[in-house]
């Protein structure tokens, strides 16, 4: 036997995570680049001395008052008023989907995505031992949704996990392919879309918060740490059915969420319009980093998130290094040929404008189909 005496199939694997670079221009993990206020800052402290006061104590297992305040944020998107028992959270939205893995799929079952897709969803298939079905998405990135009913009814997945606004590519689903894979699942499986990146989304593109009251399979999940300016606070959540929430208590942790993760997230929320203000500012700034990619010769994805999928180009590998050499950090993710570039500040984005340009001329670089690697 081999030391450590590891499960054989997680042999050899490394640890998912992005490149963490102290650079000065970073824009690979779709973080809000803005930081929370003054003011902000000085009742999280306050908020959480208080906490502190009572760490001798388990905290409360059922964060009600968080629970309460989410359902009151979420009500705003939802178009009717989100019972605290339809609400979960915890640390992140990755652990939310985990647990919903956890109680949904395991052995026997099969979560189903639709690539490019998130990529987590394969890691916490694997986690759970549950197996793992991606379908494919058009050239344009859109879901054909003949071809997704299709594949549930040959897959019967127990759990859909439906990225929108979609990670990496930023396309939002339209609210009919949702109702139309609820309905394709059944009470046999959940939909999840995943809105980490919701409150990004272009006017008239809906939150699937909406279909909430007629669709008893559906949850919706979502985070703070993207458009909430709190990716260090580690807070993400969901909406669903009661009858969901109470299953995913079955298999969470005693006590997942701190006392002081739970003091922390409270005062934020008080805080929603302030940290929520940039969000115009970076939808703006990702539509006009759309137009420029496409004045360059560029495709880029239309995008509903704080991040935009653009290519191709000939060697994807080469244009990443040399934008990091210009201090510019950005993604090396989703299909051969494209890189994904999180939306920035004004100054930010003139930088990557700037190294973009300065890698392309120099660095010959073509646009259009990747070279074919060679495969050993
Ligand atoms: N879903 C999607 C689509 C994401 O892109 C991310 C973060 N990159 C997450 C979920 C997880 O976010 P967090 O755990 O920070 O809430």
């Amino acid at each position: 036997m081999t030391f450590p005496p590891l499960r054989e199939e997680l042999r050899g694997i490394e640890p998912y995570g992005a490149p963490q670079l102290d650079v000065p221009v970073q824009l690979n993990v779709n973080e809000n680049p803005y930081g929370p206020s003054a003011a902000c800052i000085a009742d999280i402290a306050e908020a959480v001395a208080q906490a502190a006061a009572d760490l001798n104590r388990y905290p409360d297992r059922e964060f009600t008052e968080l629970r309460t305040a989410l359902a009151a944020y979420l009500s705003r998107d939802a178009a009717f008023a989100v019972d605290p028992a339809r609400v979960w959270a915890a640390n992140g939205s990755n652990e939310v989907m985990l647990q919903l893995l956890q109680a949904f799929g395991g052995p026997g079952r099969t979560a189903l995505s639709f690539a490019p897709t998130y990529s987590m969803y394969p890691e916490y298939a694997r986690d759970t031992h549950t197996r793992w079905v991606a379908g494919r998405r058009a050239e344009d990135f859109a879901l054909d949704v003949e071809q997704a009913v299709a594949l549930v009814a040959a897959e019967r997945p127990s759990v859909v996990l439906l990225p929108s606004p979609n990670n990496p590519t930023g396309t939002a689903l339209p609210q009919s392919t949702v109702v139309a894979l609820c309905e394709a699942v059944g009470d046999d499986g959940l939909v999840v879309v995943d809105e980490a990146y919701g409150e990004f989304r272009r006017s008239g593109t809906p939150s699937a918060l909406a279909l909430l009251p007629e669709h008893r399979n559906l949850v919706v999940t979502r985070t703070m740490s993207k458009a909430f300016a709190g990716a260090g606070l580690r807070l993400g959540y969901l909406a669903a059915d009661p009858a969901i929430t109470a299953a995913i208590r079955v298999v969470r942790l005693p006590y997942h969420l701190s006392a002081l993760t739970q003091a922390a997230a409270l005062a934020a929320l008080r805080h929603a319009e302030d940290l929520l203000g940039k969000v115009d500012l970076l939808r703006a700034e990702r539509d006009a980093l759309v137009a420029w990619l496409r004045d360059q010769g560029l495709q880029a994805a239309d995008s509903d998130a704080n991040f935009v999928l653009c290519g191709t180009f000939s060697d994807r590998r080469a244009v990443w290094e040399g934008l990091l050499g210009q201090g510019v950090l950005v993604r090396e993710t989703g299909p051969e040929g494209w890189l994904r570039v999180s939306v920035g500040t004004p100054a930010e984005m003139a930088a990557f404008r700037d190294a973009l340009v300065h890698v392309m001329d120099s660095e010959n670089i073509r646009v259009g189909d990747p070279v074919e690697q060679e495969t050993a």
